[in-house]
């Protein structure tokens, strides 16, 4: 199996493959006003494409569980009015139907669905036919096969343009970081996959504001192709992952220092 989706990719997106792409966008859509004011900050900050997530996947109940089906309008207005490229997690087939039905862009497939074969195989089988670009995170445990799996069944559905995201890896023990980035892992997947579109999430891996720049830095010594970035106009007051996202400005100015030093492999 192969996955050349690097080109298709970055073309689905519009975006030059010399630069690296920059995703970024809440954590999760609060309200319209904060989406649409996110979104417009970004956009001027030249931002590829833009995320916000609708359906949380909280590890314990009782924390903000995203705004639901209703986000999903916002998204689209923010594709009508601003000419924005939108994202958003599936993590069930009717999460597929109705974000194909606001016409979102991207769709990506978060870490805790992506260990579950059943739940990736109904989003494969939403998917069949489509073709709408896919990012696929990895799996929260450490785990080569069952990322590399996840990526086979939607690529098996049709879907062309895919890209993997690397987030870490859960671990008991307290490190540094939020998620371990294990990052054995990741570059035996792009040395196997050489084409292979691979994004970073330094906020999920870094779970703080400061780890961001540097995590980046790395990942893109390493040849990946784009970072995925939380980004809220008022980051303390989020009301999901608050210590991990960043604001506008600092995203720009984190982009700036970002230095491609070496072409991928
Ligand atoms: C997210 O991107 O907000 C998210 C829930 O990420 P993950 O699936 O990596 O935990
Ligand atoms: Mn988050």
């Amino acid at each position: 199996m192969k996955f050349n989706s690097r080109e298709s990719f970055f073309a689905a997106l519009q975006a030059d493959p010399d630069r690296p792409l920059v995703i970024a966008g809440p954590c999760s859509a609060e309200s319209e006003a904060q989406v649409m004011q996110t979104a417009e900050a970004l956009k001027r900050q030249q931002v590829h494409l833009f995320r916000a997530g609708i359906w949380k996947p909280r590890t314990r109940p009782g924390s903000f569980e995203g705004v639901g089906s209703t986000g999903l309008a916002w998204l689209n207005r923010v594709k009508r009015e601003l000419g924005m490229k939108v994202a958003t997690e599936v993590a069930t087939a009717r999460h597929v139907e109705e974000a194909l039905k606001q016409e979102i862009d991207v769709l990506w497939i978060g870490a805790r669905t992506t260990v579950n074969p059943f739940a990736v195989q109904e989003i494969a089988d939403a998917l069949q036919g489509v073709n709408v670009p896919v990012m696929v995170k990895n799996p929260v445990n450490p785990d080569l096969a069952l990322w590399i799996g996840a990526l086979e069944r939607i690529y098996h559905a049709g879907v062309t343009d895919l890209a993997a995201i690397h987030r870490g890896f859960s671990s008991y023990q307290k490190t540094k970081y939020r998620n371990v980035p294990v990052w054995q892992i990741p570059i035996e997947l792009k040395a196997r996959y050489q084409d292979l579109a691979m994004v970073v999430d330094p906020s999920h891996i870094g779970g703080k504001r400061e780890l961001i720049y540097p995590v980046s830095q790395k990942a893109l010594d390493l040849g990946y192709d784009g970072v995925m970035i939380e980004t809220h106009p008022t980051p303390d007051l989020a009301l999901s992952d608050a210590e991990q996202q960043v604001t506008p400005d600092r995203l720009a100015e984190i982009v700036r220092q970002l230095q491609v030093r070496k072409t991928h492999y």
